[in-house]
């Protein structure tokens, strides 16, 4: 992308309406714009962070098995009667009538429309288990939607759903899960800690929230050191291991962590003094078993083995997609700006111009982008090279080449590494071996 041409709007003051780093930030960056309280436009920058999120959530969605669908935002009421949600709901269910008079309404998640999907498609025991998952947005009317594109009123979420004859079965699935979301956060570059979450009415222990540390979270946590210092993506489980899944599963929860309304003073005894962590943390994720919550009631039952109606056991594993944006500039942001993390930067690469009009200068800095085939973005515009510099710092590119007039005669660029600050002169074609 050329910068010149390019809606990346970028602020050099700090929008007033923004309390915290990751909202200064994008709203800085030129990431998102909110077009009504707790709704945002995602400009082409955010856009592709959002996707980049997307995609790696997906990916270790379908690497544990579980199949992509798209469910519709817009629901039916009735469906939510039939569950007896509809009026359970409460205010953040925003409810629409159409013009013949139905009611209908935005999604803010999906058990519902799911259970009544696979009502037809569902037969024996032979069809189960089953783990569908969508990334839609979802709507829920916040009281106080606050800190940008972290808690939204629409936001982008993944919610996954799973279906089994019974608990036993419904705990392999519980457990795909959470391998699933390790492996996630992980590969977003975020130290995300499963802790054990309420589980209300349903009971048992399978509810955990996913925690990101950081100082402007809106829980507080207690957990062990030692969890920090696990690779999820080295240790190879495989998820179609039973035994594997119960190793992980063990490693994943035996760092006693707990949010504070869990928090538990016995349990909390047991960490040594100088592995106790205390802090705060942002809930990206969530997952839950709630066993014939909503098969029950919905009629959802298949034939077991003896031939007698079963009523399957669900689960329902959210990630907050749009939440992950902001979450992860809060983990990993400086004075400067944004450090995108390889994965998620919206640009591999950003070639900063010097001198426009430079013959040397624009013959290398083409030369570099059509390198990237349109995937690095070109800071080609005539600005100062300061104002340029604290662009692609504010913007958190993984990495700067920097074309000057001395250099761009014999080929040689300054390449910098936006995480470390490290800088150093080479060729192009080093340049672009380096960075990969
Ligand atoms: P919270 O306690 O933060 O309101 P929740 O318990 O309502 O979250 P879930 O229903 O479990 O959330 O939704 C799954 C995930 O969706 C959450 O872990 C979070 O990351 C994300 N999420 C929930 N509400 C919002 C929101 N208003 N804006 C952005 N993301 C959200
Ligand atoms: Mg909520």
């Amino acid at each position: 992308m050329r910068l010149s041409r390019s809606l990346i709007p970028t602020l050099k003051e700090t929008p007033s309406e923004a309390q915290i780093a990751s909202h200064r930030l994008m709203l800085r960056a030129g990431l998102v714009r909110q077009t009504a309280s707790g709704i945002y436009a995602w400009l082409p920058a955010g856009w592709k962070v959002l996707q980049n999120i997307a995609r790696i959530v997906a990916e270790e969605q379908e690497a544990v098995g579980t199949q992509a669908m798209l469910m519709p935002t817009i629901q039916s009421a009735d469906l939510w009667r039939q569950s007896g949600r509809y009026d359970a709901y409460g205010p953040e269910m925003l409810r629409i009538t159409d013009r013949h008079q139905r009611e209908l309404l935005y999604g803010p998640t999906n058990e519902e429309m799911l259970t009544d999907l696979v009502r037809s498609g569902l037969k024996s025991y032979r069809d189960l288990p089953q783990m569908l998952f969508h990334i839609q947005w979802k709507f829920r009317d916040e009281v106080r939607p606050r800190f940008g594109v972290m808690r939204g009123r629409e936001f982008l979420m993944k919610d996954a759903y799973s279906f089994d004859l019974d608990y036993d079965g419904a705990v392999i699935s519980y457990r795909k899960q959470m391998l699933a979301y390790m492996r996630t956060f992980q590969r977003l570059g975020l130290k995300a800690i499963p802790m054990v979450a309420d589980t209300g009415p349903i009971g048992g222990n399978l509810s955990h929230e996913f925690i990101v540390l950081a100082p402007t979270g809106e829980s507080g946590v207690f957990f062990d050191a030692a969890f920090e210092e696990i690779d999820w993506e080295k240790a190879s489980f495989d998820s179609e291991s039973p035994a594997d899944l119960e190793r992980f599963f063990q490693l994943a929860t035996e760092a006693y962590a707990a949010t504070d309304e869990k928090h538990d003073e016995a349990e909390w005894a047991k960490v040594p003094a100088d592995r106790k962590r205390e802090g705060r943390g942002i809930e990206v994720g969530h997952i839950f078993y709630f066993g014939t919550k909503y098969s029950e009631p919905m009629g959802l039952t298949v034939s077991g083995r003896d031939g007698a109606a079963v009523v399957p056991h669900m689960g329902s594993y959210g990630v907050g997609v749009s939440r992950l944006a902001g979450a992860i500039i809060e983990a990993s942001h400086d004075d400067a700006g944004i450090i995108w993390p390889d994965s998620v930067a919206p640009f591999p690469a950003v070639i900063v111009n010097l001198k426009p009009g430079d013959e040397a200068c624009d013959a290398l800095c083409e030369q570099a982008y059509a390198a990237f085939k349109g995937k690095a973005l070109y800071d080609d515009r005539e600005e100062r090279a300061g104002a340029k510099f604290a662009d692609a710092d504010l913007m958190g590119h993984p990495w700067q080449i920097v074309v000057g007039p001395r250099g761009a005669k014999t080929g040689m660029v300054e390449l910098k590494r936006r995480a470390t600050g490290e800088k150093v002169e080479l060729s192009l074609a080093d340049a672009l071996a380096k960075i990969g």
